[in-house]
């Protein structure tokens, strides 16, 4: 069973006020032959209204076995190691 870990703690996604994404790495996202991965802002939010960082996630994560063929490509591109899969 396919199960992507990604770690928050180690990678930290700043939201940029001008262009309203995150502008650092995704290097995954890039990585991701089956473009599964993406970003998506924290609930938590600065006085701006804007969100405090962005996360990476995985579509269909509940169904990883059926999409993920698991290349690892991710995991290797990684420079902070946030993410595994197992
Ligand atoms: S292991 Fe490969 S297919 Fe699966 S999320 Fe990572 S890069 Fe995408
Ligand atoms: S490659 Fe690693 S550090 Fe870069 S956005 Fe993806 S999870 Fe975060």
């Amino acid at each position: 069973m396919v199960k992507f870990i990604y770690d928050a703690e180690k990678c930290v996604l700043p939201h940029d006020p001008e262009q309203l994404r995150p502008t650092v790495c995704l290097k995954c996202i890039e990585a991701c032959p089956k473009s599964l991965l993406m970003f998506r802002p924290v609930r938590e939010k600065d006085l701006s209204g804007a969100p405090v960082r962005y996360e990476i996630h995985m579509a269909f994560k509940s169904q990883a076995d059926k999409y993920c063929p698991s290349c690892l490509r991710c995991v290797e591109v990684c420079p902070k190691k946030a993410i595994r899969i197992k």
